[in-house]
């Protein structure tokens, strides 16, 4: 069954339109074309164009500044669909969260100036600052400085996992203006800022190889230099902008998420029905089916909270508790179809031409980014259940 095929709330959804149109758009760039770019660690550029053109990662930019203007759901279903067709659109995603930082917290100049050249493609807004090396998952700990002076920001530092720096144009930076012991809550003192990356001196890109294709890398600043309206809103109040962008970046990798879930599901039907041994189909085998049933109907619980994320997100209503629950519930179920998916391949599950390995390369990252697992589980105990902080 293909997964465009399988019934659900995806397919109940207004967005069959666009899911249609970016299937055919995906069915342009075949197992092959990640393939090549896997061996390479390629970033892929023809992808993301073809994407940009068709308006695809502008749908969340009001029409105003030359974008869609459509509701984050219409974002989930590009994302799940990219994911679902066998492509990556981890190669682009953080432009549609990020952007809402701009949308958000900028002043009318930015929104002007930097708006409508993200909705053409003109400026990519891809790399997004915020983790470093010595602070983790610690975010209020980090140490990267933008000392104020009279001709702007001097930015001293590093970043850590900056995906796609090289290949865009901006980052979303997330720095500290106030030293940690004098601001009144360690959460103060952090300030946003929007980079031209192409424009500054002092910054150097490092590329990290991982165990999947994700051009993520290490940052440095040293006495980089960025004018005094590159800051986005008001001084010291950045951390609480990055936070209120984490639900949609959440909602949109668990779309994500689902996406990949009916790939290797796709993917482990068909071969389970196709691949003959000992004289009959290894999907007669219950212990072939039943680790694929079980992974689709963790795949369709996660999906139903992704929609109830998507919904309230929509509707504004807080959403917190759901957008990580469903980034979490979809993570693990995508991770559990691809577990059936390579088990079911057997051999070929390793043989680069399948794409099983490759995808279960991929999908493995989101348990742990862009938040992990364990800070899904916190986040709820405390916030949701009202037990105490444990960190
Ligand atoms: C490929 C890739 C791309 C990324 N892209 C970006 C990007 O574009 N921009 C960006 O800013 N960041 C990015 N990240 C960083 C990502 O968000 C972090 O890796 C992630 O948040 C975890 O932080 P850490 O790696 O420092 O782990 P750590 O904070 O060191 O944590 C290590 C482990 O300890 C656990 N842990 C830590 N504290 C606690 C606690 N209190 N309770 C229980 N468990 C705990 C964590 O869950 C984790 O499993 C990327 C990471 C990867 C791998």
């Amino acid at each position: 069954m293909a997964p465009d095929m399988m019934p659900g709330p995806a397919e109940r959804d207004d967005h069959a339109e666009i899911r249609e149109q970016v299937r055919k758009l995906c069915g342009r760039f075949p197992g092959e074309y990640w393939r090549k770019l896997d061996a390479e660690r390629g970033y892929p550029t023809e992808f993301v164009s073809a994407l940009t053109e068709a308006g695809y990662l502008s749908v969340l930019i009001p029409e105003e500044y030359g974008g869609s203007g459509l509701g984050i759901s219409a974002a989930a279903a590009i994302l799940e669909t990219v994911q679902a067709e066998g492509c990556n659109g981890a190669a682009c995603h953080a432009q549609m969260y990020t952007m809402g930082t701009i949308l958000r917290h900028g002043s009318p100049e930015q929104k002007q100036r930097y708006l409508p050249k993200i909705a053409t493609g003109e400026l990519r807004l891809q790399a997004f600052g915020v983790t470093e090396p010595g602070s983790g998952t610690d975010t209020t700990s980090l140490r990267t400085t933008a000392r104020r002076d009279n001709q702007g920001y001097v930015v001293n530092g590093q970043k850590i996992w900056t995906s796609r720096a090289e290949h865009s144009d901006l980052m979303l930076l997330l720095a500290r203006t106030t030293p940690r012991d004098q601001a009144a809550k360690k959460t103060e003192g952090l300030s946003t800022f929007i980079v031209d990356m192409k424009a500054v001196t002092g910054l150097t890109i490092r590329p990290i190889r991982t165990m999947m294709n994700h051009n993520s890398c290490e940052v440095f600043f040293d006495e980089m230099r960025i004018p005094a309206d590159s800051l986005l809103g008001e001084e010291g109040r950045g951390f609480r902008y990055i936070l209120d962008g984490m639900n949609a970046e959440r909602l949109l990798i668990a779309a994500e998420c689902i996406g990949d879930a009916k790939w290797f599901t796709a993917k482990s039907v068909a071969y389970a029905n196709d691949r003959k041994v000992f004289n009959r189909p290894i999907g007669q085998n219950q212990g072939i089916q039943f680790p694929i049933a079980r992974a689709y109907a963790q795949m369709r619980a996660a999906e139903l909270m992704v929609q109830d994320g998507l919904e309230r997100f929509e509707a504004g209503l807080p959403c917190g508790e759901q957008a990580n629950m469903a980034k979490m519930l979809a993570a693990e179920a995508s991770w559990a179809a691809a577990e059936a998916c390579i088990q079911t391949h057997g051999g070929f599950g390793f043989a680069e031409e399948y794409d099983v390995e490759r995808k279960f390369r991929e999908t493995r990252l989101y348990q742990v980014a862009p938040i992990s697992t364990n800070l899904i589980l916190s986040y709820l105990a405390e916030h949701v259940l009202g037990m105490p902080r444990s960190y």
